[in-house]
């Protein structure tokens, strides 16, 4: 569609006008306010200089001021540059560098940045067909974070995707084929306290699970998403309960968390309608034991990267088709995924090979890498790295990362296989397992677990982790740990790990 990514929220605002968006603490902002802050921020920056296409940094924690840029930045056709608030000084400033970013923008520059600014939106023009509206960073979970080109397009489109298959519509078309951008259903009913459907947010907006799914999707939806500073499980199970939260997502580490906690036994979920997990593999366990505990929700896992914008495939949601639990379900709206061999061609449903896609929410390529683009767009198809399955349906399974993959004697070990039999043994809080160099074997499967209270011992979990698994495939240590590393979007650090054993 020829719609600048601005416009996502121009159509929320005139939508859901006076409902709340955000609120954290006592503060919150209606949609109508962020509608207006954000036109202030946009002529802000036109003020100071900034001009479409110029790279505009956001360097903040998720908070009410972060929407007010982001879409600020949009509307001032500027390229939103998300950068991850923990990052140390110097990797900041190379990203910076990178993206060729002349502001950089903190929470604390947001109200000056509106001060005395008009409260409608400039008029810009853009190009909206090759003219960039994101440079995301990847999380940088195998290697060095790599800039991810992203047009108007892309965003727009991918959160169309999501958005309409959340909420079971279809993306509407106008009268000269455009999309329209307020036609998302929202959903039919608000079991809340507040009226509305109502997320807790913890997804980092710089992710781009946290911009398209957690900021420009429920936007659209009109969400009431409420701000949680930090992961205080907690903290979020007594909010969910008080306010009758409607949707819960995020990475599967959120909802480790959430299940480790002692209040998970006597909080009401019963209000949750929709569960949605990404970004890493979410083990059958904690998929079974969220389901029990909301039993009206859709548990739907999603699969993408920062290179298709967000995501690509997922779960039915309210569609009619069939839900397959472990599955991350089939490919969304105008999106084909292949799976391919090491030479490239396709394999039949049931056959493991690498997960390729195509679709309009693809990147254009990385940023000031056109050799890693090479290697990644063959012909026009993504080739992910990740290892996945189709099943006879046309359902994806992601059995690993190639980068994950162990070589035992020449066999090819998933780790994810391991972990999801550790998640299931009593007294496994969390499992990751990594390879380890052996100068005769190649690698050997170690496991990184954290107990629950000195319940196991690793002589009795490797026992029963290998009398269910072939024997290349056996566990050769247990390493026991307090906790196991995630980056902020909650992926498993294996680079950690693996540093950890040699
Ligand atoms: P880098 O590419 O720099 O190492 P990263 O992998 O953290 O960083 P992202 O784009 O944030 O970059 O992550 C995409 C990856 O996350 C996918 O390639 C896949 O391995 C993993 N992933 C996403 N969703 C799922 C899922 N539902 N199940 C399993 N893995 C998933």
């Amino acid at each position: 569609p020829e719609v600048p990514a601005g416009a996502i929220l121009a159509g929320a605002v005139a939508r859901y006008g006076d409902r709340v968006a955000f609120s954290r603490g006592g503060e919150s902002l209606t949609y109508r306010e962020l509608g207006e802050r954000a036109a202030q921020a946009a002529h802000g920056l036109i003020g100071r200089g900034v001009r479409p296409g110029d790279r505009v940094a956001l360097r903040m924690p998720n908070c009410l001021e972060y929407p007010v840029a982001y879409y600020g930045v949009l509307l001032a056709g500027g390229v939103f540059v998300p950068v991850n608030p923990l990052l140390p000084e110097t990797a900041a400033a190379k990203q910076i560098a990178d993206a060729g970013a002349g502001v950089v923008l903190t929470a604390a520059d947001v109200p000056g940045l509106c001060a005395g600014e008009p409260s409608t939106p400039p008029s810009v023009d853009l190009d909206l067909h090759d003219g960039l509206a994101h440079l995301a960073y990847t999380g940088g979970t195998t290697g060095e974070s790599k800039g991810v080109r992203l047009p108007h397009r892309n965003v727009v489109v991918n959160t169309l995707q999501y958005a309409c298959w959340m909420s079971g519509s279809l993306p509407a078309l106008d009268a000269d084929g455009g999309v329209v951008l307020d036609q998302v259903a929202p959903e039919e009913e608000y079991p809340t306290r507040l009226g509305t459907s109502v997320a807790i947010n913890l997804t980092p907006w710089f992710h781009a699970m946290g911009t398209i799914a957690g900021l420009n999707a429920l936007l659209l939806l009109g969400f009431t998403t409420v701000l949680h500073d930090r992961l205080d499980p907690g903290a979020y199970l007594a909010d969910a309960e008080e306010l009758r939260i409607t949707s819960i997502g995020g990475a599967p580490a959120l909802f480790a968390a959430l299940l480790n906690h002692p209040a998970i036994e006597t909080t009401d979920l019963t209000s949750v309608r929709t569960i949605s997990s990404g970004a890493a593999p979410m083990p059958l366990e904690m998929i079974n034991r969220m389901r029990a505990l909301a039993p009206d929700a859709v548990v739907t896992e999603g699969y993408g990267l920062t290179e298709v914008t967000m995501g690509a495939v997922l779960g039915p949601v309210h569609r009619s088709g069939v839900r397959k639990v472990g599955t991350v379900g089939v490919p969304i709206f105008d999106t084909r995924v292949r799976i391919l061999d090491s030479s490239g061609a396709e394999v039949p449903s049931g056959e493991r090979g690498e997960v390729c896609i195509s679709g309009p929410q693809v990147m254009t390529g990385y940023h000031n890498r056109p050799d890693a683009t090479d290697e990644v767009i063959v012909d026009g198809w993504l080739h992910t790295g990740d290892v996945g399955v189709f099943d006879e349906d046309g359902y994806l399974s992601i059995v690993d990362r190639m980068k994950d993959m162990l070589l035992y004697k020449g066999y090819n070990v998933y780790p994810r296989e391991l972990e999801e039999i550790l998640a299931a043994q009593p007294g496994v809080l969390a499992a990751a397992v990594v390879g380890k160099p052996d100068a005769s074997v190649g690698e050997l499967p170690v496991a990184f677990v954290v107990p629950a209270s000195g319940a196991v011992t690793a002589e009795a979990l490797m026992s029963s982790v290998n009398e269910q698994v072939v024997a290349y495939k056996r566990l050769r240590e247990v390493v026991f740990v307090d906790q196991i590393p995630v980056s902020a979007a909650g992926k498993v650090l294996k680079r950690e790990l693996r540093g950890r054993l040699s």
